[in-house]
C-alpha cells in the first residue's frame, strides 16, 4: 500500500469511528450514507475497528428489509479515563468507561491546602482509581485533572487563589509518576464540557456554567466549543469587580464577584454573623432547614449576588443556557429563588424569553467528567497512533 493509500485507510477509518463514537449505535447502512464511502471499504474497516476492540456488533438492523445486518455499536469498555476534580475544600476522582459513565468513584475532603500534602493526597487519589480500573483492551486512556484557577495551555497551574497555589506546573509533575495521556483543565471549562456533551447532547450551542464552589468561575461554549481565550484564562469571572472598594478577595483585590457569590462568602458571613467557629456549607444549610431566618436571609442575598453577576453574563454573552453547579447545588431551595429574581428585574426585556438557568443535574460528578471527557476525545483521535 502507496504512503497515500495508507493515509487514505487512516482517515477513512478514524470518520468511521468518530461518527459510530458520535452516533453510539449505527448501521453499515448509515456509515455508507453519512460518510460517502464505498461498501467493501466500510466493510473492511469495520471488521478492523471490531478486531481492534473499539466497535462491537450489537443487535439486528431491521431497517433495510433485506439481509439483516448487525448493528455497531462503540465499545464504551475498550479503555477508561480517569477524572479528577482538584476543590479546594474536597478533592474527587473518579474511573469513566468512554461513554461517561462511572465504574468507581471516591470523595473525600482535604484538610489542607498546602502544596506538598495536597499533591500526596492527589497521587493517592491516582493509585486509587487505576487500582480500580476493570482490564480492558487499552486499558486507561489517560487523566483529566480539573483546578480551580488559571491553567495556561501547558498545562502549568498560572494562579489558583483559594489553594494559594502559584506557577506550578502540575502536567509534568503529574507525568513524572504517570505514563498515560493527562491533560489539565480549568473546573468550569471541565464542568462546562461535561454539560454540554452529557447533558445537553450537544444541541445547546451557547451555554455557561458557573463552578460555584469556594470560589466562582464559569466555563463558556460558544457555537459548539469551548473558549479558552488567547492564553487559557478565560471565565475568571468571578474575579470580575463588582463593588468599588468592596471586600477582599482571595486574589488579593477588593470587590470581587466570588467574594460575595459564593461558598467562601457564605461562609464568612455566616461565621461572623452566628459567632461560630468556622461553619461548614452543609451545617449553614442545616441552619436554614430548621428554620433560621437570618441564615435563610443570609441564603437569599448570596442568591441575591449570583443573580446580579449572571446578568452580567446575559448581557456580555446572550447565552441560551446559563447551568450553576459545584458545591452550591446543595442550597439551591435556599438561593434560586433569589437568583431568579434578580436576574429578572436585571435584564432587559428582550433578554427574558432567551435564556434558561438551571442547576446542574450531573452535581457533583461534572468537573471530572468534563475532565475526563477532554482525555476521551483526544483518545478518540488517536487511538490508532
Ligand atoms: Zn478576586
Amino acid at each position: 500500500m502507496s504512503w497515500n493509500q495508507q493515509i487514505g485507510k487512516k482517515f477513512n477509518k478514524q470518520q468511521i469511528l468518530n461518527y459510530i463514537f458520535s452516533k453510539r449505535i449505527v448501521s453499515r447502512g448509515e456509515i455508507i450514507e453519512e460518510i460517502g464511502l464505498k461498501k467493501a471499504t466500510v466493510a473492511n474497516l469495520v471488521t478492523e475497528l471490531i478486531e481492534d476492540r473499539l466497535i462491537v456488533e450489537d443487535g439486528k438492523d431491521f431497517s433495510t428489509g433485506g439481509r439483516r445486518s448487525r448493528l455497531l455499536r462503540f465499545n464504551e469498555t475498550a479503555g477508561f479515563a480517569l477524572g479528577i476534580d482538584i476543590g479546594v475544600n474536597y478533592l474527587y476522582g473518579a474511573v469513566f468507561n468512554l461513554k461517561g459513565e462511572i465504574v468507581f468513584d471516591n470523595l473525600q475532603l482535604v484538610p489542607t491546602i498546602q502544596l506538598d500534602a495536597y499533591l500526596k493526597s492527589i497521587l493517592d487519589l491516582i493509585k486509587l482509581l487505576m487500582e480500580n480500573v476493570p482490564p480492558s483492551p487499552f486499558s486507561i486512556v489517560g487523566l483529566g485533572v480539573a483546578v480551580p484557577g488559571s491553567v495556561n495551555k501547558d498545562g502549568v497551574i498560572i494562579i489558583a487563589p483559594n489553594l494559594r497555589w502559584e506557577n506550578f506546573d502540575i502536567s509534568s509533575y503529574l507525568r513524572d509518576h504517570f505514563d498515560f495521556p493527562i491533560y489539565i483543565s480549568n473546573e468550569a471549562n471541565a464542568g462546562a464540557y461535561a454539560e454540554y456533551i452529557f447533558e445537553n447532547n450537544k444541541e445547546t450551542s451557547n451555554l455557561l456554567y458557573l463552578s460555584i464552589g469556594i470560589g466562582l468561575g464559569v466555563g463558556i461554549i460558544i457555537d459548539h466549543n469551548i473558549y479558552l481565550g488567547v492564553n487559557g484564562y478565560s471565565g475568571e469571572s468571578g474575579h470580575a469587580i463588582i463593588h468599588m472598594n468592596g471586600r477582599k478577595c482571595t486574589c488579593g483585590r477588593n470587590g470581587c464577584w466570588e467574594a460575595y457569590a459564593s461558598e467562601y462568602a457564605l461562609i464568612h458571613d455566616a461565621t461572623y454573623m452566628l459567632k461560630e467557629r468556622e461553619l461548614t456549607l452543609e451545617q449553614i444549610i442545616t441552619l436554614a432547614e430548621e428554620g433560621n431566618e437570618d441564615v435563610i436571609q443570609l441564603f437569599k442575598e448570596t442568591g441575591y449576588y449570583i443573580g446580579l453577576g449572571i446578568t452580567n453574563l446575559i448581557q456580555t454573552f446572550n447565552p441560551e443556557k446559563i447551568i450553576i453547579g459545584n458545591r452550591i447545588i446543595k442550597a439551591q431551595k435556599f438561593i434560586e429563588q433569589s437568583i431568579l429574581d434578580t436576574i429578572h428585574s436585571n435584564t432587559m426585556h428582550f433578554q427574558r424569553d432567551n435564556y434558561s438557568v438551571q442547576f446542574s443535574k450531573l452535581k457533583d460528578r461534572a468537573i471530572a467528567l468534563g475532565a475526563a471527557s477532554f482525555i476521551i476525545d483526544q483518545f478518540i483521535q488517536l487511538p490508532f497512533d
